[in-house]
């Protein structure tokens, strides 16, 4: 029975990721999913999203030591603001593939999984700076 309980969890969890915009916070999914689910506690969430990132159906990436969360199944790279820590999506083929056959043979690895986290200022956060 367990079993089921945690495939309903992790379910309502990843409905409320998807309904998200952006790239939440487990507090962001835990405040949405309550709505639906009252009784499903902060640790539980956290749980249920771990056992997402781990089947590889949710991907984790840690903006300034906090984790956020990316429910998007198409490959992506991520680029995110170091001024006011907002995270876009950028497409995976904005990255040329042969930097991956140049990391593969210099590491010896063979890569699946590479999402990518680049770092910069965005584009609300450039103009202030400018003017300046
Ligand atoms: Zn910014
Ligand atoms: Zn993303």
């Amino acid at each position: 029975m367990k079993r089921t309980r945690n495939t309903v969890q992790r379910r309502a969890v990843l409905d409320s990721l998807l309904a998200l915009p952006g790239h939440p916070t487990a507090a962001d999914v835990f405040g949405h999913v309550r709505e639906s689910y009252p009784n499903l506690s902060l640790a539980t969430v956290y749980r249920a999203l771990h056992a997402l990132v781990e089947q590889g159906a949710v991907l984790e990436m840690r903006v300034e030591n906090v984790s956020r969360y990316d429910g998007g199944q198409t490959p992506h790279h991520h680029v995110v603001c170091r001024a006011c820590g907002a995270v876009a999506d950028a497409p995976a083929e904005a990255l040329p593939t042969p930097v991956l056959g140049n990391l593969e043979r210099a590491s010896g690895f063979v890569l699946d999984r590479h999402p990518v986290q680049f770092t910069g200022i965005c584009p609300q956060c450039v103009e202030p700076a400018a003017r300046e």
